[in-house]
């Protein structure tokens, strides 16, 4: 899991649902693979489940919360995975990148039914559902909205009361946002080129459809709204239209369900050319001679090119125009017809390399353009679960990356002794217990209220203290400084490691006692949790660089330990000569030295 982050792939369950449909997919971003796929159609109706290339069986969905359960073994079976992706149509105002779906961030998304009534609920049903059932794993929500939280306020705001459209959050958000940026990333690698160095035209004509305006790799222009029916004429959506209309139709009697319907589901190419909305059946009829297809299609390809030439004025030029989603990517009639009068911007189409359009994983990009055309014309691919799973890698990568540059608390050990259970019975009485004066930052360690004194071969140093609880070995813990001071020569030791390291005279107030072996001068070392060793990328006896900044005198410390325990919290321990080299101030913090959020680790003990 984190550590795949770390290197930026992720194996992950993209979630994908409409108002009566449910898609997972899972794609493998290393490889950019969808290695399984699941779709149910009919949610909440005589429900159908198709996995992989099989045959659609029935199967029992009354909502998306059982439609997910129809299909949990199945992706189970192509796991594990790293992460949980769920596409969201609308983020509102909240979220403008991959957000993490906990309970918190769930309650968020789901206060967005109340701008997005058809598009939240059944994704926030989903998430739920799946996060009950991958609980381990990282739920995260990607939003159509967030590719488009870049515009600028003047194509954001309508021309509203400024008062009432605060009120009612209404603006332009923009959606497709996830498959307009993958595409156009997509068209400057084709392009050989630098997205920030772009002017694109982005179309997206699926059974929804938008055209985006793409500047310097950022949405600048979009032309659905704060609802995805404005815009382009779509399979049953209208698209553009007077606002008029709508008063007029509620004024005539029809009621709002009514005018959402007719908007929704029986306008578009559907409305007016009495199909269904599919595009091929409307090229079909149309080629055969049926009016109302062709002008069906004249009004949609209409509509596109004069989208398409209101982006171009926004940007005050074009680079390339990508055509996207199910008709932009097959349908060359489509393309042709929105293209052929684009002369005048400098985009000259070639009808037959348009005609021989042919995309697939291999080649998901194709030029249609004339070879003396300044503007580039490109089909292209989308894959919006691989986008979803490429932004959530991105998100995780990032998150390790801040978390092993996340600071290291860096505690001072000031000298002290650790005693056995014998020694502490000479130095205080037989049976004296240890009075606990102050916990330390370690689980269980105390700095206690008993004292005792160092007498080296030159001086002694008076009142050091003890620290509990009573260990197996005696450990006196000081500084070089205090070595010349009291006259001994006491190595660089890990804690507990005290083997042929000089001995000592300790006092008491009950007596004396000297121990044999047991100075040592500690090294220095962080305390990690398991969980910190996996975020920072390193493990236990991994010898690591700690950068200390902030202070006046900065300092990189080579040669420290990582210690690792279920119980130790992060900090790093110094002693007082290397805090005072440091010059650390309270609360100074260390960076484990290394590149792309992964610690280089300098060399392991043993
Ligand atoms: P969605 O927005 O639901 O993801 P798609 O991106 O799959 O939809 O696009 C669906 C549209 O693409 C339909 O209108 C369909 O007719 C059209 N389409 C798919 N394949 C072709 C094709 N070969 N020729 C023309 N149109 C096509």
């Amino acid at each position: 899991g984190a550590m795949v982050a770390v290197m930026g792939g992720v194996d992950a369950i993209v979630f994908n649902v409409g108002s009566s449909s449910l898609k997972a997919d899972v794609v493998e971003t290393n490889s950019g693979r969808t290695c399984a796929s699941a779709r149910v159609e009919r949610v909440g109706g005589a429900a159908t489940v198709r996995l992989d290339g099989a045959p659609a069986s029935a199967c029992a969905a009354a909502d998306h919360a059982e439609a997910l359960a129809a299909v949990t073994g199945f992706l189970d079976a192509a796991g594990p995975f790293d992460a949980v992706g769920h596409r969201v149509a609308h983020g509102g105002d909240r979220f403008k990148a991959p957000a993490l779906l906990d309970e918190a961030a769930v309650a968020d998304v789901d206060a967005l039914a109340a701008i997005a009534p058809l598009h939240v609920p059944p994704a926030v049903a989903t998430i739920r559902a799946a996060r009950a059932r991958w609980p381990d794993l990282p739920h995260w929500g990607v939003f159509d909205t967030a590719f488009h939280a870049t515009l600028p306020p003047r194509a954001q705001t309508y021309a509203l009361d400024a008062a009432t459209a605060q009120a009612h959050g209404i603006r332009r958000y923009g959606f497709h946002g996830t498959s307009h940026s993958y595409v156009a990333a997509l068209a400057a690698t084709f392009l050989k080129a630098d997205l920030r160095a772009l002017r694109i035209v982005s179309c997206h004509l699926g059974n929804g459809a938008s055209v985006t305006a793409i500047e310097q790799g950022r949405s600048v222009e979009t032309s659905m709204g704060m609802t995805p029916l404005e815009g382009l004429v779509m399979g049953t959506r209208c698209g553009d239209l007077d606002p008029g209309v709508i008063l007029h139709l509620l004024r005539s009697g029809l009621g709002v369900d009514e005018v959402d319907d007719l908007l929704n589901r029986r306008s578009g190419l559907a409305g007016l050319s009495g199909t269904g909305g599919d595009l091929r059946d409307i090229e079909e009829r149309a080629a055969a001679g049926d009016d109302a297809c062709r002008r069906a299609l004249q009004v949609f390809t209409h509509r596109l090119r004069k989208h398409i030439g209101a982006m171009v004025a926004v940007m005050g030029g074009v680079d390339a125009i990508v055509f996207t989603a199910g008709i932009g990517e097959n349908s060359a009639v489509v393309r042709e017809r929105a293209t052929q009068r684009l002369e005048f911007l400098g985009a000259i189409l070639d009808e037959d390399r348009n005609r021989d359009v042919r995309l697939s994983d291999a080649a998901p990009v194709a030029a249609f353009h004339a070879e003396h055309s300044r503007v580039a014309l490109l089909a292209v691919r989308t894959d919006e679960s691989r986008a979803i799973a490429e932004q959530i890698a991105a998100a995780m990568a990032e998150r390790a990356t801040e978390r092993s540059s996340r600071g290291i608390p860096i505690a001072v050990s000031a000298r002290h002794v650790h005693l056995t259970r014998a020694a502490v019975d000479v130095l205080f009485g037989q049976g004296h217990a240890l009075t606990p004066r102050a916990p330390l930052s370690q689980p269980g360690q105390f700095a206690c209220e008993e004292q005792v004194d160092i007498i080296g071969p030159k001086r002694t140093i008076e009142r050091v203290r003890v620290l509990g609880p009573e260990r197996p070995a005696c450990q006196i813990e000081v500084s070089r400084t205090d070595e010349f001071f009291l006259g001994l020569d006491a190595p660089v030791r890990a804690s507990g490691d005290v083997r042929g390291s000089p001995g000592v005279t300790l006092r008491g107030p009950a007596g004396t006692v000297t121990v044999p072996e047991g100075v040592i001068c500690a090294w220095r070392h962080i305390h990690m949790h398991p969980d910190d060793a996996t975020h920072f990328g390193v493990a236990d006896k991994d010898v690591v660089e700690v950068e200390v900044c902030g202070g006046p005198r900065r300092l990189t410390f080579g040669d420290v330990l990582v210690r690792v325990h279920p119980e130790f919290r992060l900090e790093m321990h110094v002693d007082t000569d290397e805090a005072n080299a440091a010059e650390l101030m309270p609360g100074a913090e260390g960076e484990l030295a290394g590149t792309g959020g992964e610690a280089r680790v300098l060399r392991k003990v043993r």
